[in-house]
């Protein structure tokens, strides 16, 4: 049902809007609590509210915050489920974002890509074997000065792309579908001003990596504050009194598994990532994280730390210990399951894009699992580029093709649900 017309379409409208996207200074920051944290980030979402407008989708509207809404209207009789598809328009204040300064390796012949900006920066499969899929791709990455900001960029203009390709091509069938870009997501708020109201109950991210990969399940995540409180007494006259706060919480934090750490894990394992320590012979303090995809090794985690409490607080007479417990955010998966149906339309459509489906766990949380926790299932799907957050990013032509595809083949299997 796509033919090679809407395919050149595609192909030709989402690479002219990732090019021009990534141009535009919209990265992030951390340090200003306010929404968006960066009023740049308004540069971006003021041309994507006249895009949307242009394509003659309804209610579009860019809000104080710098989320943009839209609607596209269902095509003649057909009668189906609304879904969403988010994806954000800031990038990480990791590496610099500005100037960005986009180009395109054509028919890339498999040798390592040079960057004009920086002569020591090189990428080949040895930093990312994933590469070695696209050779005779069109590779784009940025200069070397800055990221390129497929994330999420890519997301932002599949999603344009699509759009634009239905208003085209009538043809293609499709339920009501509404569109969201938001701010601020890699600081982690990107939820916190949308409209949730406004928000169709299922959603899609396009926020992922490599082609084909579809996440439904994130990290359960918890947080955890560990304060000493020592007995000070003068040094010279210390024997069998004084309690060194900073000691005992060097000795507490060596304590824990070193086998579950960030650095010692991967896929589906979790671990304790000490966040910081910091102290004096008084008192000390100590801020780390707990991560898992299962509840229950979570709080067998946090049974732990009790139980060192206690141990510490024998093995030192005076010392207290104050551990204090925050959940920070859901496993989105046990939601998700309770309508299994999100993730298998999904499924189905990249199948019917031609790529093989990758279930993967996201190693964090995301503004899908934000969602999902507010009563929006909001899985995420690829949107096709690698090495995130760095000035080696890079997203090969085809999986742009791809990820829009993959939109056109979902709003199909929704509007047959
Ligand atoms: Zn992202």
């Amino acid at each position: 049902m796509i033919t090679d017309d809407i395919r050149d379409f595609m192909r030709t409208d989402v690479r002219e809007r990732f090019l021009r996207y990534v141009q535009i200074y919209t990265t992030s920051d951390e340090e200003n609590p306010e929404t968006p944290s960066t009023k740049r980030q308004f540069d971006l979402a003021r041309i994507l509210e006249r895009e949307l407008k242009d394509l003659g989708l309804n209610e579009v509207r860019c809000d104080d915050h710098a989320y943009v809404y839209g609607v596209l209207p269902a095509t003649n009789g057909v009668k189906a489920d609304t879904f969403g598809l988010l994806a954000h328009v800031d990038t990480s204040p990791d590496q610099p974002g500005e100037n960005v300064k986009p180009r395109i390796i054509e028919n890339w012949d498999g040798s390592p890509i040079e960057y004009p900006d920086d002569p020591d920066l090189t990428l080949s499969d040895a930093d990312c074997p994933e590469l070695k899929d696209f050779i005779g791709d069109n590779i784009i990455t940025a200069s070397g000065k800055t990221l390129l900001g497929a994330d999420d960029k890519a997301g932002v203009a599949e999603i344009m792309a699509a759009m634009a390709t239905f208003v085209k091509f009538p043809e293609l069938k499709h339920g009501e579908i509404k569109v969201c870009f938001t701010p601020d997501e890699e600081i982690g708020r990107g939820t916190v001003e949308i409209d949730e109201d406004w928000l169709p109950k299922f959603c899609y991210t396009l926020d992922g990596g490599y082609p084909g990969e579809l996440e439904g399940e994130n990290f359960d995540a918890w947080r955890a504050d560990v304060t000493f409180k020592g007995v000070g007494v003068h040094p010279g006259y210390a024997k069998n009194k004084m309690i060194n706060a900073c000691l005992v919480a060097a000795n507490f934090v060596a304590a824990l598994p070193e086998w579950q750490t960030p650095a010692t894990t991967e896929k589906r394992e979790g671990f304790f990532h000490v966040v910081g320590i910091e102290g004096d012979f008084e008192n000390a303090k100590t801020v780390m994280i707990i991560r898992d995809f299962e509840v229950p090794k979570n709080k067998i985690r946090m049974e732990y730390l009790e139980s060192l409490k206690d141990m510490f607080e024998k093995r030192y007479p005076g010392l207290e210990i104050d551990l204090k417990f925050t959940y920070q955010y859901q496993n989105m998966r046990d939601i998700i399951v309770e309508t299994p149906e999100v993730m298998d339309l999904a499924h189905k459509a990249i199948e019917d894009a031609g790529i093989k489906v990758l279930r993967k766990s996201i190693r964090g949380g995301t503004d899908g699992a934000r969602l999902t926790q507010l009563g929006h299932p909001t899985p995420n799907i690829f949107a096709g580029g690698l090495l995130f957050h760095s000035r080696r990013e890079w997203v090969a032509e085809s999986s742009l093709v791809k990820s829009v595809e993959t939109v056109i083949h979902l709003a199909k299997h929704w509007s047959e649900a």
